[in-house]
């Protein structure tokens, strides 16, 4: 069994906590802070402890120094002050005396955020190369570390891995319901069990597909893997976008599962992906010349809405259409509703789908929402995430 928060003695101690604050934020104003809420239950737990609580994160990719005005985790501070009401240290320091000074100073009830981790990733890819040394020095800061950033959980990086390493470890509340959650999913949902996949990136998500069509009942297909599939059954997709890597595969899937995958019925196009685009409502069969499907269609989710309401469990990866951008997104709107007003379990699960539930306000209509993308696919693939493989390895601080 896992080590978990509730298991380990945090009483009066320095808790090194690795959150997944890698959140979206455009010129200091953060989009969706999902993330940071989900946080909160380990944050103000360990704080009841009477603990001086460290907290680590990563945000985006750091190569350059110039990446680093854009990559500050100075607004996650000013954010978790205001959810918290109480007061965050910030260091802009990422590790070295200056870092160890700020910590020194501080006492239990005291938080600090530690700058984004990936500044150590300037010189010498320190931190998502798994520097050890890197992470001992930060292990040397606390008596105990928690894992808590599931989005990050399927990388071996200092901050998440090498750490665990040195110091007495349990994962927090978050990667808790993570993990229960889309164990639902792997393990035995109750049936009907039905899986929406959409969304672009085929090649990547084979083996969850491999996985979740031997438990499902039916997969509805869209976005651009339904492209994928229509591509195949030698529909003319004209310009849509499909990945003509995974004909093969998409063939096999058909034979396979020939009552399970569901295609679309309908299709919007459109000649350009744009707010302004003149979209064309057609069937499968009828692309025009020089117009890409870029969502379903009515009927299509009429289909999918009689399956839907049928089913006891749901898993969703992957936006039907090209959310994003208004003419494309009724598809998804359309699915979203249709699964708050089911009785279904629904878990959502991969990056792009769970940005879209939440930017359309359905961020409390489900049971989850997972906050890993990668990571939310690669457990549901049956893989070990290395995040969560090294926890609770240590007994004692090695120091
Ligand atoms: P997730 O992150 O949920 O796993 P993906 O990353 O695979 O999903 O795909 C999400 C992207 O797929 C979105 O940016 C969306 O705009 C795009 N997409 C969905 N449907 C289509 C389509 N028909 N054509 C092109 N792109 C699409
Ligand atoms: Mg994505």
């Amino acid at each position: 069994m896992i080590n978990t928060l509730d298991k380990i003695n945090i009483k009066d101690k320095t808790v090194i906590l690795r959150c997944d604050f890698n959140v979206s934020i455009k010129e200091g104003v953060i989009f969706d802070d999902n993330r940071i809420i989900e946080s909160l239950p380990t944050i103000k737990y360990i704080l009841s402890n009477n603990t001086k609580l460290i907290i680590l994160s990563h945000l985006g990719k750091v190569t350059k120094i110039s990446d680093k005005k854009e990559k500050t985790l100075l607004p996650v501070a000013k954010k978790l002050e205001e959810l918290l009401g109480k007061s965050v240290t910030f260091s802009k320091y990422t590790s070295g005396k200056k870092l160890e000074e700020i910590i020194d100073r501080k006492t239990l009830g005291d938080i600090i955020l530690v700058e984004n981790t990936r500044f150590e990733d300037i010189d010498g890819n320190k931190e998502s190369g798994n520097d050890l040394t890197l992470a001992k020095s930060w292990s040397k800061m606390g008596d105990v570390f928690i894992n808590d950033a599931f989005g990050t959980a399927h990388r071996s990086h200092a901050s998440n891995v090498g750490i665990a390493k040195f110091l007495p470890s349990a994962i927090g509340y978050l990667i808790e319901k993570e993990l229960l959650m889309l164990k639902k999913v792997t393990k035995k949902p109750d049936k009907p069990f039905v899986v929406i996949l959409g969304g672009i990136k085929m090649n990547d998500k084979i083996q969850v597909i491999n996985k979740l069509a031997k438990k499902a009942d039916y997969i509805l297909l869209g976005g651009g893997i339904a492209n994928t599939f229509l591509k195949t059954l030698n529909f003319d997709v004209k310009e849509s976008m499909y990945d003509k890597n995974s004909i093969e595969y998409c063939k096999n899937m058909i034979k396979k599962y020939p009552k399970k995958i569901i295609i679309p019925i309908d299709l919007v196009c459109a000649e350009k992906l744009s707010e302004s685009a003149k979209v064309k409502k057609v069937y499968i069969d009828s692309i025009p010349d020089n117009c890409a499907a870029y969502d379903i269609g009515k009927e299509t989710v009429e289909k999918y809405e009689e399956i839907l309401l049928q089913a006891k469990t749901v898993f969703w990866n992957g936006p039907v259409g090209v959310s994003e951008i208004s003419p494309f997104a009724k598809g998804t709107k359309s699915i979203l509703k249709i699964l708050k007003k089911s009785k279904a379990e629904v878990i959502i699960g991969g990056g792009d789908s769970a940005a879209a539930a939440i930017k359309m306000g359905y961020k409390d209509a489900f049971s989850h929402i997972s906050t890993g993308g990668g990571a939310s696919l690669e457990l549901i693939e049956g893989k070990v995430l290395p995040g969560i493989k090294c926890i609770g390895k240590v007994k004692k601080k090695i120091k």
